[in-house]
């Protein structure tokens, strides 16, 4: 089986990957020629845990090819992955550019019939507008030629994969959903996907519109419970109540579970803001007032930066000259994206307000380098970054910084003083350690 992916980012690359995996013979496009020749020189361009030795196997048994150019990958393969950025547009929508501008090119070389697969996460009715864009470059070529005329067919199949578990969400996936009203191309999706599904997770078919919108719909709604869940640690610290007492008095309810259930800084990353807007902006333009939705968005905007006002507080609202250490950068643990991360948008109000910063994250500090420079100071080690600071910030709960050394802590840093974003550590144990700990949810532990 020949199969073309387009785009390797973190959905594409996990994709091309594990599909060749499974016996496939794998070309990976890009336009990114920089990111394709490190892939040519065997060098995995994103952090993903577990994917450097499925890349390197599948490319060593040359199951897995990389190339800029689109026409030499799809000549042979029936198949066609789009794994394209679909970033918020200026007005919130999702900015369909990427995915239209290949259905076109598709459209203006594709020579036999091809199913065009999307797997990027896009609005209802992103299928027609595809199949549209290759209709309308077909048209173009064959005129009333449909002797010659290459048949096609759209599949929207959005992808559920979790950075940092992506490999085993792909390899094991929960269910695969799949948005087609074509027979020919449900049965190649059901070949493609038979061996990830062997322990009996559904394949779950449905038209197309229902497909793309299932997607939103379930980042939509892990970003509620993630919303609400901090909603209610706001208004633990107000009463004196115990987020994780809460968390898991709740969680223990099988109608809730207990997962999404963490109380923090905000969520990030590239998927579940950019998602929850697009489906806020679908529902405005379908005259549709998805009040919950505004209301996710709104409590994230202020939670993500709901460590300032403490910390101000704590420092009676002067903060310059004062020196942070900051552990973690990424928007989550086990991953280098940075997109929507918390910590940006919390060291810049610090740095806004007179502070400095010395950072430290296992995989992200590349990524953060490259889009604010020496705005930070960056070390190589979680320790390092404590050297004369007055507070350790905490913003991503990588597992290094669960069970650290509380005594080095203490030495290096001016005072004994922890602002914590993902509430790593046990009250009692911080107010054993005279540690100053304030946390999302909690009691603050006093000195
Ligand atoms: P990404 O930005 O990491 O990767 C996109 C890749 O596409 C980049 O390498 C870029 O160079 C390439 N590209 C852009 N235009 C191209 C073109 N014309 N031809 C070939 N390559 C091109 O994006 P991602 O995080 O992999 O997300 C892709 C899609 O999948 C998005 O719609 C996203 O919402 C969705 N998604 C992401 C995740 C996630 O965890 N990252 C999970 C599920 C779904």
């Amino acid at each position: 089986m020949n199969i073309t992916v387009v785009g390797t980012g973190y959905v594409g690359l996990v994709t091309g990957t594990c599909l060749a995996e499974s016996g496939a013979n794998v070309t990976c496009v890009d336009i990114d020629v920089k990111k394709v020749e490190k892939m040519k020189a065997g060098i995995v361009p994103i952090y993903e845990p577990h994917l450097d030795v499925l890349f390197e196997r599948n490319i060593k048994q040359n199951r897995l090819q990389f190339t800029t150019d689109l026409k030499s990958a799809i000549q042979d393969s029936t198949i066609i992955f789009l794994a394209l950025p679909t970033p918020p547009g200026e007005d919130g929508s999702a900015d369909l550019s990427y995915i239209l501008g290949v259905a076109k090119d598709l459209g203006e070389m594709i020579t036999d019939y091809k199913v065009v697969i999307d797997k990027s996460t896009v609005p209802v009715g992103t299928s027609e507008k595809v199949e549209k864009a290759l209709n309308k470059a077909l048209d173009s070529r064959f005129g009333n030629d449909t002797i010659n005329r290459p048949d096609f067919d759209v599949v929207s199949n959005p992808e559920f994969l979790r950075e940092g578990f992506a490999v085993d969400d792909f390899m094991k996936p929960d269910r695969i959903v799949i948005g087609s009203s074509s027979q020919r191309a449900n049965d190649l999706m059901d070949k493609i996907y038979a061996p990830f599904v062997r322990q009996g997770n559904p394949v779950i078919f449905m038209d197309e519109k229902s497909a793309e919108l299932t997607k939103y719909a379930a980042n939509s709604f892990l970003a509620t419970k993630i919303s609400f869940m901090n909603e209610i640690a706001n208004l633990c610290e107000l009463l004196g109540a115990n987020v994780d007492d809460v968390r898991r008095g709740i969680g223990t309810d099988t109608r809730i579970g207990n997962r999404f259930l963490f109380p923090g800084i905000g969520y990030g990353g590239s998927c579940f803001p950019k998602d929850v807007q697009a489906l806020a902006k679908s529902s405005s333009e379908a005259e549709y007032d998805f009040k919950i939705l505004n209301a996710v968005m709104d409590v994230n905007k202020t939670q993500k930066t709901v460590l300032v006002p403490k910390i101000k507080d704590f420092y009676n609202n002067d903060l310059k000259g004062k020196k942070f250490a900051v552990w973690g950068l990424a928007f989550k643990p086990d991953t280098d994206d940075i997109r929507e991360a918390p910590a940006l948008y919390i060291i810049d109000e610090l740095i806004a307000a007179g502070a400095e910063i010395t950072a430290f994250d296992p995989e992200a500090m590349d990524n953060v380098k490259e889009l604010i420079g020496d705005k930070i100071s960056y070390v190589s080690n979680e320790y390092d970054a404590l050297d004369a600071a007055d507070a350790l910030l905490i913003f991503t709960e990588w597992q290094i910084f669960r069970n650290p050394n509380f005594t080095k802590i203490a030495n290096q840093l001016k005072e004994k003083v922890i602002f914590d974003g993902r509430n790593l550590y046990d009250l009692k144990n911080m107010q054993e350690l005279g540690f100053y700990y304030n946390s999302i949810g909690r009691e603050e532990v006093k000195k």
